[in-house]
């Protein structure tokens, strides 16, 4: 207790995050039970494709029979019970992994179809709603949308009416990233999958995957999907992987991602690892007790600010299929002290200071807390948000339980001190 308050956390703080952890004994009990299940499939696959020393070694050049490269995609493809993988890190983030999935199985004349609404700022770009240079659009693949409902369900007759001869290719974002729609549980998904290819029984189905990867006990290439796409500096690089992006899904699609990635012809048979294998290799065993801390971080933070009268999203008690925490502090300064509690509890830059800031692409200022082994990594603790109504910021990530219970009790330490909240 002492060294909380060496460290800036008075004992009313530390005791009001202890009376909300003990009401959250059960579930985290029950987040437990996933991890250890997710642990033991990741295992299961590790040890099924002989992992070795031999696969930790450094390649360069061309990469000719990199055996721990092929190895680890084998590994990926056994986890997401896929035929094949792609996990390298040549693919530099999450939106080149779903650019390079989407434009390998696109051509002139396709249409891409999103079901559930506006996809992530990134792939606006990508796709062409807001224009770019080499955008999907740019190449004659058109796109059409079906908005969610009101109340945040599928528009099974919209998306029934939108299907047409054209639909080449349904993406699905699992998560709600900075919208303020639910994110879909992986049930959900696969009926959302199911109801497509019921009406068009060819179409290729892509689940952008970002901060879902075992959150569950299923993934959502369990329930149908062709591609499942993600980053590793979010959930299944465990923390430790510095770069890469994976899809995981049928041969005829991973291979044209190959093909796409790298050159037609060379497909998957180059690229060197350049000695990141073993960060990938561990940080991919790592995953699933990194996203059960931060999944509890998460349930922590609604469960210390939606009591206070702050609107979380999800609330304290709904069941969660990502990562990802909102909440809404009502004003700037909110926003600011929040950021600052997570910053001044990072083990890296805690001695900086986050402010709004213009950034290229937004249109309102965005305050960022972010102090992380691995730059702009965000399965570590971090925060960020647009200054904007309702002043909402976004958080995610904690490499170990401790630290996010640490970031987020400084984060309300920071709001008293400010005089935003009383307790
Ligand atoms: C983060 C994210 C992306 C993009 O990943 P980057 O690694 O930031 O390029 C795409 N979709 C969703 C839902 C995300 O959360």
């Amino acid at each position: 207790m002492n060294l909380y308050v060496e460290m800036g956390i008075s004992e009313k703080v530390y005791d009001y995050g202890e009376k909300a952890i003990k009401k959250l004994e059960d579930r985290f009990a029950v987040i437990d039970k996933i991890a250890e299940y997710n642990q033991a499939k990741v295992l299961a696959a590790m040890q099924k494709n002989k992992v070795s020393a031999v696969c930790f070694a450094a390649t360069t050049g061309y990469g000719y029979d990199d055996v721990g490269r092929d190895n680890l995609e084998r590994v990926y493809a056994d986890v997401f019970h896929t035929e094949a993988a792609l996990v390298r890190p040549q693919i530099t983030c999450g939106t080149h992994a779903l650019t390079v999935a989407l434009s390998a199985n696109l051509l002139p004349g396709d249409e891409l179809l999103s079901p559930v609404g506006l996809p992530y700022d990134t792939l606006q770009e990508v796709i062409g709603i807001r224009q770019s240079p080499c955008s999907l659009a740019e190449y004659g693949v058109s796109y059409r949308q079906v908005d969610l409902l009101d109340d945040g369900t599928f528009d099974y007759d919209g998306i029934r009416a939108a299907i047409n001869e054209k639909t080449k290719l349904i993406t699905i974002q699992r998560s709600k990233g900075y919208a303020t729609r639910p994110t879909f549980s992986v049930a959900q998904i696969g009926e959302l999958i199911a109801f497509c290819k019921s009406i068009k029984p060819d179409v290729l189905v892509m689940v952008d995957n970002c901060y879902g990867e075992f959150v569950e006990t299923i993934e959502p290439s369990d329930v149908g999907a062709d591609m499942v796409v993600g980053s590793l500096i979010k959930n299944p690089g465990g923390g430790l992987a510095p770069i890469g992006g994976y899809i995981c899904g049928t041969s005829a699609c991973v291979s044209r991602c190959a093909f796409r990635l790298s050159a037609p012809g060379l497909g998957q048979e180059v690229g060197a690892n350049l000695g990141l294998m073993p960060s990938l290799y561990q940080g991919f065993f790592l995953a699933p007790t990194v996203v059960a801390s931060a999944e509890k971080g998460a349930i922590f933070a609604a469960n210390l600010y939606e009591p206070l009268g702050f609107r979380c999203v999800p609330n304290a008690t709904e069941s969660r299929h990502d990562i990802i925490q909102a909440v809404e502090l009502g004003s700037e300064e909110g926003m600011i002290a929040f950021c600052k509690g997570i910053q001044a509890a990072a083990p890296v830059d805690s001695f900086a200071t986050p402010l709004p800031w213009e950034m290229p692409g937004y249109n309102d200022k965005v305050i960022m807390a972010a102090g992380a082994f691995v730059q702009g990594s965000s399965i570590e603790l971090s925060a960020d948000g647009p200054i904007r109504p309702p002043y909402a910021v976004y958080f995610q990530g904690g490499l170990t339980w401790h630290h996010a219970k640490h970031g987020i009790l400084l984060s309300l330490q920071k709001m008293i001190d400010a005089g935003l909240v009383k307790l």
